[in-house]
């Protein structure tokens, strides 16, 4: 009989339609293990199972709870929730964990609903104090640091890509199949898949480790390609402000903010980036941001750690050409 974990806590890891193990496995596993013990809970496709609980416990979980089944690939949310409400009531955890990805946050909510838990959303790190689970948030654009603790139930927390910088240890874990019931709760279909080709060598923008983002002070897409140079040196990933995308600089996938993708990388760097409220909504969590601004007055030194007033077109090219210097 499996031996039961200590003080379990329940995390969701996304598998997609071709076997990869989701990339925010292991920041989740990672707060997991700093509140308990992780236990990972994996809903795949036929014979894409094994490989991904493999690498599960490469990120840490000490146990894994895995269906295979054709319909995750045909229905949206709905089996993940069905699994998820099955692991639950088998293991009993002390907080369930999931991404604050769309469909993370889809599955939250359902699952929150449906075992009667309270739900903290959009967590950027979870602890323990003698009463329980403390779940941390960044509102208001980065504003205000919160805490949160449930009142009832056990935490259901969703964590931010990116937010979390703990990872637990490799572990060797013991893998249970997971047979849970079909609710046959109403779903969309999913009608076809196509994986999603990488245009360019670079990381991609959601949960990279360093981002060089550019703003209006760019001037202008061919500009833009100033701020791809440094990303470029940095191996970082590519971000933008809103004006930098509705200038059609770049494609409003690179936008970061409210209203685009939020990001915590360890190093942020904002060119020509005036830093809005509504952009620091999306980069404040950065460990650390350097902003490149010629204006003295520009409400991003505010929350950069290293500032320089001057002209990007006159900094930017002596930074790549030292990095590059420095790389030969
Ligand atoms: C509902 C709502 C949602 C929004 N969502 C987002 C969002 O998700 N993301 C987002 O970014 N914005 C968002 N915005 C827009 C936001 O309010 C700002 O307008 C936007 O972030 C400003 O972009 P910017 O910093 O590139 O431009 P500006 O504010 O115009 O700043 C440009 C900066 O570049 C500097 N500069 C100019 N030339 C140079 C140079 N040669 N060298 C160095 N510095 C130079 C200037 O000094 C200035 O500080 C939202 C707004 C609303 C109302």
């Amino acid at each position: 009989m499996t031996e039961l974990a200590v003080d379990p806590v329940l995390v969701l890891l996304g598998v997609s339609p071709t076997g990869e193990l989701a990339t925010n496995a292991a920041e989740l596993l990672g707060a997991a293990a700093r509140i308990g013990t992780p236990v990972a809970v994996i809903i795949a496709g036929p014979g894409h199972g094994q490989d991904a609980a493999t690498a599960a416990g490469a990120r840490g979980a000490h146990r894994v709870l895995l269906a295979e089944t054709p319909y995750v690939d045909s229905a949206l949310t709905a089996q993940l929730v069905d699994g998820l409400v099955t692991a639950y009531e088998r293991v009993n955890p002390s907080a369930v964990l999931i991404a604050n990805s769309i469909e993370g946050r889809d599955v939250a909510g359902r699952f929150a609903v449906r075992t009667q838990n309270a739900l903290a959303v959009d967590a950027i790190g979870v602890d323990r104090d003698a009463e329980g689970i403390i779940v941390h948030h960044s509102v208001y654009g980065g504003a205000y640091d919160v805490d949160s603790a449930v009142t009832f139930g056990i935490p259901v927390v969703t964590i931010r890509e990116g937010g979390v910088e703990d990872r637990a240890a490799a572990a060797n874990p013991t893998i249970d199949s997971l047979e849970y019931v079909q609710t046959g709760r109403t779903a969309a279909t999913i009608v076809s898949f196509t994986p999603e080709q990488a245009r360019s060598s670079r990381p991609a923008l959601r949960g990279a480790t360093r981002v060089v983002a550019g703003g209006r002070g760019v001037g202008s897409a061919e500009d833009f390609a100033l701020v791809e140079q440094l990303a470029d040196v940095l191996g970082a990933a590519v971000g933008a402000s809103r004006v930098a995308v509705d200038s059609g600089y770049v494609p409003h996938s690179y936008q970061v903010g409210q209203t685009g993708v939020s990001v915590a990388p360890q190093l942020y760097i904002a060119l020509g980036i005036s830093g809005a409220i509504q952009h620091r909504a999306g980069m404040q969590t950065a460990k650390t941001i350097v902003a490149i601004n010629k204006d003295p007055e520009a409400l991003i030194f505010e929350i950069a750690d290293f500032g320089v007033v001057g002209d990007l077109f006159t900094v930017v090219p002596q930074l790549v050409s030292a990095l590059t210097a420095k790389k030969e």
